[in-house]
């Protein structure tokens, strides 16, 4: 396909912290979106760099064009659709409860009704916390990390998170401290996100068909996600 932005170094935002999609090891980002962008780049020809950011900075980056794309298990909502665009979904996830192990009254959303609770900035979880359980104290951190600090000190009752990343952080960095206890929401799909009218999006929708027609797909999500999508 004949872009104008071929050629171009696209600028692609990721999150600088959302395990297992994207995150540091050994000083080197690394994720399930890093190797899922890496595949979508290489079947659409595509020429780029990552540019990790807290999430909270994405849509706007992408609102002023500053960002040519950004994955970031970006929830895809119709409020984010008046001022971006998305691919098509690419990953079902959910948000869920993260407690210390110790912890054995809160295990679903209308246990955190007073309680404190650690939630990132920008995320959809912010928004469903405020509609769904009005009464929970907020505490908002930039970086999930923050939150996962101020559990293990016991500054916070719960961490309310996507499923996928405290599942995972469960499973790792907190493994023996913390365990997910409920699932509060399910049925969110990520999408790749764009400028808005980006001429990137049919060109990437049909990368994505590629790599799950070949495979590709498949290897990537065994590779973060040990099972079959
Ligand atoms: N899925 C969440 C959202 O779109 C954010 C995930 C993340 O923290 N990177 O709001």
């Amino acid at each position: 396909q004949a872009l104008a932005q071929q050629g171009k170094e696209l600028v692609v935002a990721t999150d600088t912290a959302f395990v297992p999609f994207e995150f540091k090891q050994n000083g080197k980002y690394t994720g399930f979106d890093i190797d899922l962008w890496d595949a979508v780049a290489k079947k659409a020809n595509l020429n780029y760099r990552f540019q990790p950011m807290d999430f909270n900075g994405i849509i706007p980056g992408l609102q002023t064009r500053n960002l040519d794309a950004a994955l970031a298990g970006i929830t895809i909502r119709d409020d984010r659709k008046q001022v971006i665009d998305f691919s098509d979904p690419y990953y079902e996830s959910g948000l869920a409860i993260l407690v210390n192990t110790d912890n054995s009254d809160i295990k679903a959303a209308s246990d955190l009704e007073g309680k404190t609770v650690a939630v990132k900035i920008g995320t959809a979880t912010v928004d469903f916390m405020q509609r769904s359980v009005p009464t929970a104290k907020l505490k908002l951190f930039p970086n999930i990390d923050n939150a996962f600090l101020e559990l293990a000190t016991g500054r916070v009752d719960a961490v309310v998170h996507d499923t996928p990343n405290v599942q995972y952080y469960a499973q790792t960095g907190g493994k023996d401290r913390v365990k997910v206890t409920g699932a509060v929401k399910s049925g969110d799909f990520y999408g790749i996100a764009f400028p808005k009218d980006s001429e990137l999006v049919p060109v990437v929708n049909q990368a994505l068909k590629d790599i799950r027609a070949d495979g590709t797909y498949d290897k990537i999500y065994q590779k973060w996600f040990g099972k079959q999508p």
